[in-house]
């Protein structure tokens, strides 16, 4: 059952507005060449060939014996001969006879002739010989050639997102730079006459603004450029100078407030004359208005006001934008279901997205909990969640104990 206001045909669903942005926007064409240190958290743009193969020859998993595969016993014991040693780094050229072994060590070459590795705590030795016993297979303990990485294999292709080990992965083929999709250049200012920012002495019946340092943290965290361009006040023309200023070198402008119907709409009023503006209302808690539009080519967005609203906003609509205006793959949203231990107020209608604690029971297994009270404008509720808790639109309230689906923050960046 929904409740009068969101069943509102002018209500959008939250997958409806995702969609709607989705087709709106284009991965950015233009790529840069960078050292494989600057390249972590940037986004592939040329699959990456491999010339080499890893591990690049047969060698030991272990240290112990180099054998050749035929001289182990099927029954009995079989005594060998040490004819020297194959150390990490240095190769041992000598071919192995039969009868014959060298001692080895972890990652050392397997010498010619030889093609198993005994564990050096499964031998007896005694001067220049070892006594092997059964139970030994041919091919033991030894790392194949490109058992990792076959030569002319794409081991980075476009679209992913570089993490350390794939900058170790470059690193261990010897590749010492790497195609990258160039920044998102992402401006963003805070609209509203009562804004004030750090560093300012508070004047009556103003607050702080937060969501441009709140905004300021999440698009760092995605590894963009920013420009902050401070408080803009109420006023018509301050505004579509800032969207003008900001429109001339940007990809993205965001900005936070004067969405709301009714407010002092100079941000969708400016916005209508200068460019092409959606204005949503989108059947979600907290953050129903979004404004979503482009001024020239750079791609508008339009949060709300209230910090939490911004921060959801942020994180559900204008990331995974931003993702795909960086040329990365979309990402599986991480979500799963836990027991809540907390009972939930809600209203069917809208989706929700209240704030959680994932932790641990006493017995070990993982629960949630509500920060508490989640109105739009509860900054601490975010900050002491850990986790989204995903209430669907046609849920009502949730009794304690109830199974519900979580969206921890970690993947969110
Ligand atoms: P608005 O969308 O401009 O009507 O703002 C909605 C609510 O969010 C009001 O209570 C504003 O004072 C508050 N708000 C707007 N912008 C910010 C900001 N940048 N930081 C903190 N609170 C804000
Ligand atoms: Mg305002």
């Amino acid at each position: 059952m929904n409740s009068p206001s969101c069943s509102d045909s002018n209500f959008l669903t939250v997958e409806e507005a995702l969609e709607r942005i989705d087709q709106d926007l284009q991965p950015i064409g233009e790529d840069e060449q960078v050292p494989i240190r600057s390249a972590l958290g940037r986004i592939v743009a040329k699959n990456v060939f491999t010339q080499l193969k890893i591990p690049p020859h047969d060698n030991s998993a272990m240290d112990g014996y180099a054998v050749r595969g035929a001289d182990l016993p099927t029954e009995g014991k079989a005594q060998l001969t040490v004819i020297g040693t194959s150390l990490a780094g240095q190769l041992y050229s000598k071919t192995i006879q039969p009868g014959q072994c060298t001692r080895i060590f972890t990652g050392a070459v397997i010498p010619p002739g030889a093609d198993t590795v005994i564990m050096q705590e499964h031998v007896e030795r005694q001067d220049d010989v070892i006594t092997i016993g059964t139970n030994h297979q041919k091919g033991q303990h030894v790392r194949a050639a490109g058992e990792d990485i076959a030569t002319g294999q794409i081991i980075l292709s476009i679209g992913k997102r570089l993490t350390p080990a794939d900058i170790g992965l470059l690193a261990s083929l010897g590749i010492s730079e790497v195609k990258v999709k160039r920044r998102l250049r992402v401006a963003f200012f805070s609209t509203g006459d009562e804004l004030c920012s750090v560093g300012e002495i508070l004047q009556p019946g103003h607050i702080y603004d937060s969501n441009r340092y709140t905004l300021h943290g999440m698009l760092t965290q995605l590894n963009v450029d920013i420009l902050d361009m401070g408080v803009i006040r109420d006023n018509p023309n301050d505004v579509e100078n800032a969207f003008l200023a900001a429109a001339n070198c940007n990809d993205v402008i965001i900005t936070s407030g004067g969405v709301s119907v009714g407010d002092a709409d100079y941000v969708t009023d400016t916005l209508r004359r200068l460019g092409q503006i959606n204005f949503w209302k989108i059947a979600m808690k907290p953050g129903k208005p979004l404004t979503f539009g482009k001024i020239k080519n750079t791609v508008f967005f339009g949060l709300p006001g209230n910090p939490v609203s911004a921060m959801v906003t942020f994180y559900q609509f204008v990331q995974p934008a931003l993702r795909r205006m960086m040329g990365q793959n979309k990402l599986i949203p991480l979500r799963f279901t836990v027991p809540c231990v907390s009972p939930l107020q809600k209203t069917p209608g809208r989706l929700e997205f209240q704030r959680g604690i994932l932790d641990r029971d006493e017995h070990k297994n993982l629960i949630v909990r509500s920060t508490g009270k989640q109105g739009s404008g509860i900054l601490s509720s975010m900050s002491q969640a850990n986790c989204f808790i995903v209430l669907p639109k046609e849920s009502g309230n949730v009794e304690a104990g109830s199974e519900v689906v979580v969206e921890p923050f970690e993947r969110l960046f």
